[in-house]
């Protein structure tokens, strides 16, 4: 075995025993703000981990289109989407080539995922070092490993995890052995109730906005029949299945046992499904937020009783945010005024103008706010794609809610420090799979029609503002105030376990929150 760094421990006699376990939790849709606002409920994981780890109170998914499969994307490759290739959800992980494992149905694979992760790195140094990634969804269990062949396994309709063939072309026999015990049909008949007494939560229950209309007010009943496994998945008790079969695995596969360090990558996806369901100023979400810290602190507690406390590292953050509905005003988001844009009809004049000049319409496309033109195609067919931008810009500008519109080419000779709009477009496209134009809304504006959910995907930082949170001995407790990305945390862990990273990072080592960083002289002597 080589170092992989020419390091000086700053204070040996600080320095923690090397880890043999990084936990890296994902809380799919937590806004950072979350913390603070229900802390003092917080009396769980959540809380144990906010109270007594190193929180940057100033983080941020650094990119524009801020969905689960981009920010899941960033978060352990060190990279923006720019680099990794995730763009979208729609772009994600779904394979037609790699079916699901013991089910007939369409499969998923990072494919789409360019270079390397974490657990890659640690491999280099070290073979034997594994990965168990683990979520409701297949991308976020997907990409924060990358590419790597490891385990990966996701919750599907039927009510079981599973895995596609390109990790396996079985299941592995603990999760067999999980699924066989049905856990997600002991709720059929059950509901969802606040865990609280109703003075808890200063939220109204009655806000008709919410879940299209329909059962908005609690307690949610919960099916008595299978389709229960897909009621499940809009309420908090599924984080608990997860971190269950997290535990299951961590358990089997004898991760964190040493000698060498592992990775645990659970993503949870409740808070997402009942933020988008009844949105962020939801009592819903409010109950979500602490049965979620109940459960993390069950799942701490289960881990530390399996690996010694002191060998485990422990990272959390969130892949993006959420806005309010435009409709509901609760006084703590200034949505006053916000509404809904919806271009669809005057797109689909130009598409089917497009058409009748015999040229393939997807030569002109449009989605999430980005326009893509195949200019050869529109060339071809007598159109200049040009001209046709320019009126696209102009008519689409005039709508109201429409912030601004970019030119994807010209992103980077743009302001990308000062112009936060600018610099996260241009975090987000590979050249070769970037739009023409992108398309801004002003703040808290929606992308559709009302009646919808609750939603996110926008440049603002109240979808990109996320917790940064490390905790362990490996990192000195406090709240940091310098600004931060999530592409900053994957250098961080490596730095942690070891491990240095084969390409070059968007992101870097955040010092400051270390306890005894390995530090090589050179950067040490820079006085950094
Ligand atoms: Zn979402």
């Amino acid at each position: 075995m080589t170092l992989p760094l020419a390091v000086v421990a700053q204070t040996p006699s600080k320095t923690p025993p090397p880890p043999t376990l990084v936990v890296f939790l994902t809380v799919d849709q937590m806004r950072s703000d979350y913390f603070q606002r229900f802390l003092p409920q917080l009396d769980g994981g959540l809380g144990r981990l906010y109270r007594h780890g190193a929180f940057f109170t100033r983080a941020y998914q650094d990119h524009a289109i801020t969905e689960t499969a981009p920010g899941h994307s960033t978060v352990l490759s060190g990279r923006f989407p720019r680099h990794t290739g995730i763009v979208t959800n729609s772009a994600g992980v779904l394979d037609v080539e790699t079916p699901l494992v013991a089910m007939n149905d369409t499969g998923a694979s990072p494919f789409r995922f360019r270079g390397s992760t974490l657990i890659d790195w640690m491999r280099v140094k070290d073979w034997r070092s594994r990965a168990l990634s683990v979520s409701r969804k297949d991308r976020a269990a997907i990409l924060p490993i990358g590419r790597a062949h490891q385990t990966a396994v996701w919750f599907v309709a039927n009510g079981n995890f599973t895995t596609s063939t390109y990790y396996s072309d079985t299941l592995p026999t603990w999760l067999s052995d999980f699924n066989a015990k049905r856990l997600p049909l002991s709720f059929a008949g059950t509901s969802w109730k606040p865990l609280l007494p109703d003075s808890a939560y200063p939220e109204p229950d009655t806000v008709a906005t919410e879940s299209g209309g329909k059962d908005y007010v609690f307690p949610h009943k919960l099916p008595r029949d299978s389709t229960v496994m897909r009621a499940l998945q809009q309420t908090p008790m599924m984080d608990q299945l997860t971190l269950e079969v997290a535990l299951a695995g961590v358990r089997a596969m004898k991760l964190g046992e040493g000698p060498v360090p592992d990775l645990l990558a659970i993503s949870l996806s409740s808070t997402d499904a009942v933020g988008h369901r009844y949105g962020p100023d939801s009592k819903e979400l409010h109950d979500q937020i602490v049965r979620l810290d109940q459960y993390l602190g069950a799942f701490l507690d289960s881990l530390y009783a399996m690996r010694d406390s002191s060998r485990v590292v422990i990272a959390l953050t969130a892949d993006h945010g959420v806005a309010p509905y435009p409709e509901v005003h609760s006084g703590r988001y200034p949505n006053k005024g916000a509404g809904y844009v919806n271009v669809s009809g005057f797109f689909e004049y130009i598409r089917q103008a497009v058409g009748r000049k015999g040229i393939d319409t997807t030569a002109w496309r449009f989605s999430e706010g980005c326009l893509y033109v195949d200019r050869d195609k529109l060339s071809a067919g007598g159109v200049s794609p040009d001209s046709l931008e320019r009126v696209f810009t102009t008519e689409v500008k005039a709508v109201p809610g429409v912030a601004r519109i970019d030119v994807v080419k010209t992103l980077a000779q743009k302001d990308t420090i000062h112009d936060f709009v600018a610099r996260r477009w241009f975090h987000m496209f590979p050249d070769d799979v970037a739009p023409e134009l992108v398309v801004t809304l002003k703040p808290y504006w929606y992308w559709g029609e009302p009646g919808g959910s609750a939603s996110h995907g926008s440049v603002y930082d109240y979808d990109a503002w996320v917790p940064v949170l490390f905790y362990g001995p490996a990192f000195k407790p406090g709240k940091y105030t310098t600004v931060v990305r999530t592409v900053d945390m994957a250098p961080t862990l490596a730095n942690v376990v070891g491990a240095k990273p084969t390409e070059k990072l968007d992101g870097h080592v955040l010092w400051e929150a270390l306890s005894a960083p390995h530090r090589p002289t050179v950067v040490a002597a820079a006085g950094r």
